[in-house]
């Protein structure tokens, strides 16, 4: 099993998973160039991927897939609603078009989209289940919803979006109705809203869990980690050994295999 996060943030996001052979990109907001390039550092072809999955349609999680997918010949996994917002839709052959329900399957990985708060037509998490294993995508949600909660237990590696510090986004410089969008129900989790949750949710003895969707004006890495770190140590968890946190970045690549 490998994740790599390529990108992560406002500006473009891209997360890799390979899981017993299965290749597959969760959203590609960056461009196909730098996602073949990325990819390219470990020894992956773009061509190699089985699939696209689609969390929503704003840019930072769509911006390379039309120009990605045409090139490589690659399904594309959205939910209707997303499919309806995307201009670039018939650009792409039918047969790289897939709509997403529920649950389906690609190789032996089971993958489950589930409902996330945010301002989008039809936002999901993804579930990624292979032998035993789950890995579970979470990010641009405003509020942890229990489909939410669901999702997270007992994960093995979890992406939770970490997007703001509180104080920063309050005496930060965006205008008053972005920072409202941000803080709402359906807007961004902030680093103490990530740590609420991983300190409320069922966990196996080790988790990973990769702090994600940073903003760059509003957060830090070092501020992200030690937030959720404090919380969860005050909470008696051995952060290290039973939470695992790994940063990510806008412009680079942080990831974990097995
Ligand atoms: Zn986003
Ligand atoms: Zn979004």
């Amino acid at each position: 099993m490998q994740i790599k996060v390529l990108a992560s943030g406002s500006k473009g996001n891209a997360i890799f998973f390979e899981l017993g052979g299965t290749r597959l990109l969760i959203d590609a907001g960056i461009s196909a160039r730098r996602i073949e390039k990325s990819l390219g550092l470990f020894g992956v072809k773009a061509s190699e991927l089985d699939a696209i999955l689609v969390t929503h349609e704003h840019t930072d999680h769509v911006n390379g897939i039309d120009v990605l997918a045409r090139r490589h010949c690659l399904p594309v996994f959205a939910r209707p609603g997303v499919w309806d917002c995307l201009n670039f839709k018939d650009n792409l052959a039918p047969e790289c078009r897939r709509e997403i329900y529920d649950s389906f399957d690609i190789g032996p990985v089971k993958i489950e989209a589930f409902q996330i708060s945010h301002d989008a037509a039809d936002p999901v998490g993804f579930c990624l289940s292979h032998q035993g294993s789950k890995h579970v995508v979470a990010t641009d949600l405003g509020k942890a919803t229990k489909k939410v909660i669901d999702a997270l237990a007992w994960a093995d590696t979890v992406v939770l979006e970490a997007n703001h510090d509180v104080d920063m986004l309050a005496n930060g410089s965006y205008p008053f109705f972005l920072k409202k969008r941000i803080r709402s129900s359906v807007g961004h989790l902030s680093n103490l809203d990530a740590a609420r949750i991983l300190g409320s949710i069922s966990r196996r003895p080790s988790m990973q869990v990769f702090l994600a969707h940073l903003s760059q004006e509003n957060n830090h890495p070092d501020l992200a980690e030690k937030t959720v770190r404090e919380f969860l140590l005050n909470q008696g968890c051995d952060v290290g050994h039973e939470v695992i946190l790994h940063p990510t970045y806008q412009n680079q690549i942080s990831g974990y295999s097995e």
